[in-house]
């Protein structure tokens, strides 16, 4: 059989021919009326009469084969037809003659009249390598048998009396004068009336096989290996199908440009999990190859950034964050790796849900480093990831930058399994374990009773609701150039991902009735400049997700949040000494998570210009203010973005204060730091670099290094150094005599 991959409404997606060469389409569950009422009239009128044999026929073809001198005529009925291709079509002699008409009999005996004509039309010759009514009608037609007119009918029926002479394309008078002589016999028998007539006879006949259609060609190859020889009716939108052929192929003109040679997509139902269009690769008719046989689909790719939201989904449920909660920003080397910001800046500390929706890769490390990648890793798994099949600390904090792989559909399908989960839960109030399942290419049979229960559910609707809010309102930063362009997306949660190497170009969106997943890049794994997932993979995205429309947004889930009191500068929860506060809904496990550390009361004199206490001034005189302070590396980057920051007033002379709140920072390198010191383009060791951020710049700062006196700095703190290997300690002590410590080493300069 060939393989046969339908849409969900019948139409044909795609098909395989059979292993001997011949297209032959499984699963043929219909005869249809006009094909049987025009079949029966040609070849054996007396069908639904006879035993399997009509004599009269019989001794008409005797006679009439003596004359002739020759067989030519069988005198054949369908039974003995169906009998004659199960024997293999074997020459025709008077033995095999014989033998043809026992095995009809024996069919007959058997078989329903309804089931041999079904065999007949099922396995019937049509020519050339076409075999059976389906095929024929798909490859002479374009399309089911179900759809046929009369005048195809007809036409058709004629053809397997002897498809070698009336082959269309050839012959095509013989193959005229037989098809409107069967339509008018049609016609004499009232099957149709002569308005009917005249339009059928006036149908132009079958022309050559057409080619069948390829509107799924990397489902179409899934299947021929997966369920080969059968007919798949799969959950395929035909017509969503098509216009994402569409928008993928335009898309791809403009990639190919840019020698991006492969993008690809797949839209899910969120309901059912149910695909509705899968392009496994663009398939457009510029020169050469480009591995676009590859079903990017399925392939293992590496993840950018695309798993972010699924961290801050994890983080919100647990209560390690708060939705707005401030994420350091600064500079930052972890073992083995040092992460850098897409736009190689750093914006001191930034709101959780900013972080995620600019798509900062810092506070993304700082954020997993906190929840731990083994927890993540068990998260990802739960949520319905196979392809991370290594311990957590082979992928370490690379991690949630792209250290893994996956697959689109895997992507595409979590998604739309944290939407179902969270329409769910809007709708009954409860979780239901079937509801995180991968995407289906084929219908469930029977409605599935969900199984519902309430505890052991990876993502609470809470977390998701959040996720998906800041992956909806929050603003894209301006580096990502293009972003207004997509503010039409206003009930859509979206995130790009682009990964190391600008090798993959992801973007994956969802709405409360679908998922769209998208990629773009080489299949071959090549890596192009501006191959980012803002700039390649989200404009493609943009265009499907306006041809499916956004029409809804998600409610949130009221029963599933809790309101809590936060600081408003810092998102933490609310200290005492919080001066601005606000109630917002968090997952109810935010009542666990920290205070506010950034909020501080201060003594300061009358003017605010100097800190103060009781033993240097009288206590009429001091005024207690609650005081926002960053650390200070921190503060030396947020200062840059945020002219509004106050910078805490230095201890007025004279004074001493209680509190130790510290006044300098290392940026780099920070304790315990170790160095691997490469040499430069001209074989020279590189110098290390250390850095410092003092709240007043302008102070002066001496640094030691192993307590022997190296420089001073003063605006700019920041000293090269040359060190030998080994264990160092990095020594500033600022004007006013306040001091810090670091210890660092040098390990295995190269040579
Ligand atoms: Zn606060």
């Amino acid at each position: 059989m060939s393989t046969v991959v339908e849409a969900k409404d019948g139409s044909l997606l795609g098909a395989r021919i059979a292993d001997d060469g011949q297209w032959r389409f499984p699963g043929f569950e219909k005869v249809p009326q006009k094909f049987e009422k025009s079949l029966l009239l040609f070849e054996d009128k007396y069908f639904y009469w006879h035993p399997g044999i009509n004599p009269v026929s019989v001794i008409r073809a005797i006679i009439y084969n003596i004359k002739a001198g020759e067989i030519k005529s069988g005198g054949s009925t369908i039974t003995m037809q169906v009998a004659r291709i199960s024997r293999g079509n074997r020459p025709r002699t008077y033995p095999e003659k014989i033998l043809e008409m026992f095995s009809a009999l024996k069919l007959e005996l058997f078989r329903s009249k309804k089931a041999i004509l079904k065999m007949y039309a099922a396995n019937a010759p049509f020519g050339g390598n076409i075999v059976g009514l389906e095929a024929a009608t798909w490859r002479y037609t374009g399309k089911s048998s179900a759809d046929i007119t009369w005048a195809e009918a007809a036409a058709l029926a004629v053809l397997p009396n002897s498809p070698s002479l009336v082959f269309p394309g050839k012959n095509q008078e013989i193959l005229k004068t037989r098809r409107d002589d069967l339509l008018m016999k049609l016609f004499e028998r009232e099957y149709f009336d002569s308005i009917t007539l005249v339009l059928a006879l006036d149908e132009p006949l079958p022309g050559e096989p057409e080619p069948l259609p390829v509107k799924a060609p990397h489902l179409t190859d899934f299947f021929f290996k997966n369920n080969k020889g059968e007919m798949v009716r799969t959950t395929i939108d035909a017509d969503v199908q098509e216009r994402a052929n569409e928008i993928i192929n335009a898309h791809q003109k403009n990639l190919s440009g840019n020698f991006i040679n492969n993008s690809a997509c797949i839209i899910i139902k969120v309901e059912t999990g149910e695909v509705l269009a899968y392009v496994g690769n663009s398939n457009t008719d510029d020169a050469g190859d480009h591995g676009r046989d590859v079903d990017i689909i399925r392939s293992h790719r590496s993840t950018g950034s695309i798993l972010k939201p699924i961290l801050y989904a994890g983080m919100q449920q647990s209560g390690d964050i708060l939705p707005d909660a401030l994420i350091a920003d600064i500079p930052t080397r972890f073992p083995g790796f040092s992460p850098k910001n897409f736009d190689l800046g750093y914006s001191g500390a930034v709101p959780a849900s900013s972080a995620l929706a600019q798509s900062l890769n810092i506070p993304a490390v700082k954020m997993l480093q906190k929840f731990s990648p083994e927890r993540f890793l068990d998260l990802l798994q739960k949520t319905g990831f196979t392809t991370f099949i290594k311990p957590a600390d082979y992928y370490g904090l690379s991690l949630i930058l792209g250290g893994g792989e996956i697959t689109l559909w895997e992507l595409s399908g979590v998604y739309a399994s944290l939407s179902r989960v969270l329409n769910r839960y809007n709708k009954m109030k409860k979780y239901c374990k079937d509801d995180y399942h991968p995407p289906l290419l084929v219908s469930r049979n029977e409605a599935v009773m969900p199984e519902i229960e309430n505890s052991d559910y990876p993502l609470s609707a809470s977390s998701i609701w959040l996720t998906y809010e800041a992956l909806n309102k929050v603003n894209r930063p301006e580096g990502e150039a293009g972003w207004q362009y997509f503010s039409a997306s206003s009930n859509l949660a979206w995130k790009t991902g682009t990964s190391f190497g600008f090798r993959d170009a992801w973007a994956v969106g969802t709405t409360p009735e679908y998922v769209i997943g998208v990629w773009a890049g080489n299949a071959d794994g090549e890596g192009r400049p501006g191959l980012t997932g803002i700039s390649a993979a989200a404009p493609i995205l943009f265009d499907l997700v306006s041809m499916m429309g956004t029409r809804t947004w998600f409610a949130d889930p009221a029963n599933d949040m809790t309101m809590i009191k936060v600081c408003t500068q810092s998102g933490y929860r609310a200290a005492t000494d919080c001066p601005m506060t606000k109630d917002i809904p968090t997952c109810v496990n935010g009542m666990r998570s920290e205070v506010c550390p950034y909020h501080t009361v201060i003594h300061l004199n009358k003017n605010r210009t100097g800190q103060v206490n009781a033993d240097c001034v009288t206590a009429d005189d001091i005024i207690n203010e609650s005081w926002f302070i960053l650390p200070p590396a921190m503060e030396y980057f947020y200062r840059q973005k945020h002219p509004e920051y106050k910078v805490l007033p230095p201890v007025a002379p004279g004074c001493s204060v209680d509190k130790e709140i510290p006044v300098m920072e290392f940026i780099y390198p920070t304790s315990g730091t170790k160095i691997f010191i490469p040499r430069d383009q001209t074989g020279l060791l590189t110098r290390v670099i250390p850095e410092v951020a003092h709240r007043n710049p302008s102070k002066k700062i001496y640094w030691h290094l192993d307590e022997k006196y190296y420089a001073t700095t003063r605006y700019i703190h920041q000293i090269e150094i040359l060190a030998d290997a080994g264990d160092h300690v990095l020594t500033v002590v600022d004007e006013d005599g306040n001091s810090i410590k670091c210890s660092f080493s040098i390990i295995g300069k190269p040579d």
